[in-house]
C-alpha cells in the first residue's frame, strides 16, 4: 500500500544527550489514538528512507513528537538528528497501532514499564483523561543506561501535581550510581523487592503495558507469569500488554 507523506515543519528539537533527542513538528495529519506510531522520513538523495516512530505528542495537540536514538553509522537517524526549526520531515499520515487504552482490560493499578525511548508512549497516553479515570493508581517506572535519558522528567513531575497521589514514578538508572533511583534492570528490582517496597504489590488487579528493549519485554512476561499474569489478547484479556520497539 503506497504511503501518503504530508510534509511538517520542525518546531522545537531537544537533544537529552548527545544521542537520545526528542522532535516536534507541525500536525498536519488526521487524529490518531494515544499509543499509536507512525512513520518519520526524510528525503535523502531521491529516496524516502523512514522508520516508525510511536508518538510522544496527544492527539489533542497542535504538534507531533517522537523521541529517538540516534544510530550514528545508521541511514536515517543522523540526518533527523542534524534538523533545527524550520525544517522539513515527512510524516505518514495514518499512524496505527493497538498499544492504546481501549485494548487494555480495566484493573485497579496500571503498571507503565519502559526502558529507554519506550517512555515515549506513555507521556501520550497520560496526557489524556483515560488511564486516570480508570485506574486508581499509576505507577510509572523507566529503565535507561545513563541518568541523561531519564527524560520528560518535568512533564512527568506536571502529571503528578495535576493528579495529586495518583502516580508514582520509579527511575532506575543501570550504568551508573544515581541517587533517588534503583540501580538495577526493572525485572530485578522486582525479583530483589525494592520496587515493589515503593510501588505496592502486583496482583491480578494489575495491568501491566510495556513498552522498550524486546529483552526486558520477554523478562517482564516471564516473570509476571510467576505472579498468575498473562498477555492480554482479544480473545483472552488478560494482564500484560507490550509493544516492543525492536
Ligand atoms: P537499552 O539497551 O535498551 O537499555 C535501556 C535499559 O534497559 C537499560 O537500563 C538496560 O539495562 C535495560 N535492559 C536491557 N536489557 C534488559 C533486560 N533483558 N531486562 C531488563 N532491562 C533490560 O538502551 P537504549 O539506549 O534504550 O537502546 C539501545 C539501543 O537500541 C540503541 O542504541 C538503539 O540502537 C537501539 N534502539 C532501537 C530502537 C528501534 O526502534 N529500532 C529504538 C530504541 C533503541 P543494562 O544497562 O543492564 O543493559
Amino acid at each position: 500500500m503506497a504511503i501518503n507523506w504530508v510534509e511538517s515543519k520542525v518546531l522545537e528539537h531537544v537533544k537529552w544527550t548527545k544521542d537520545l533527542a526528542s522532535i516536534k513538528f507541525e500536525n498536519n495529519i488526521p487524529k490518531y489514538i494515544a499509543g499509536q506510531f507512525t512513520k518519520i522520513g526524510l528525503d535523502i538523495e531521491g529516496e524516502i528512507i523512514s522508520r516508525p516512530y510511536s508518538l510522544v505528542s496527544s492527539p489533542d495537540e497542535d504538534f507531533l513528537e517522537v523521541i529517538y536514538v540516534n544510530v550514528p553509522d545508521g541511514k536515517l537517524t543522523p540526518k533527523l538528528h542534524s534538523l533545527v526549526e524550520g525544517d522539513s520531515v515527512l510524516v505518514m499520515d495514518k499512524p496505527s497501532g493497538f498499544f492504546i487504552m481501549d485494548e487494555v482490560p480495566d484493573g485497579e493499578k496500571l503498571w507503565l514499564i519502559a526502558t529507554g525511548t519506550g517512555l515515549g508512549v506513555f507521556i501520550s497516553l497520560l496526557k489524556t483523561t483515560e488511564p486516570w479515570k480508570r485506574f486508581q493508581e499509576i505507577i510509572l517506572v523507566h529503565g535507561v543506561r545513563t541518568e541523561g535519558e531519564l527524560a520528560y522528567q518535568k512533564q512527568i513531575e506536571g502529571f503528578q501535581n495535576n493528579h495529586p497521589g495518583q502516580l508514582k514514578y520509579i527511575k532506575t538508572v543501570t550504568r551508573e550510581k544515581v541517587t533517588d533511583t534503583l540501580n538495577v534492570r526493572i525485572p530485578n528490582a522486582i525479583k530483589d523487592g525494592s520496587l515493589t517496597a515503593l510501588a505496592g504489590e502486583i496482583s491480578n488487579k494489575s495491568q501491566f503495558m510495556l513498552c522498550g528493549n524486546p529483552d526486558m519485554i520477554n523478562d517482564m512476561v516471564e516473570l509476571l507469569g510467576g505472579y498468575g499474569l498473562e498477555r492480554n489478547r482479544r480473545s483472552k484479556p488478560g494482564n500484560i500488554t507490550l509493544e516492543k520497539y525492536w
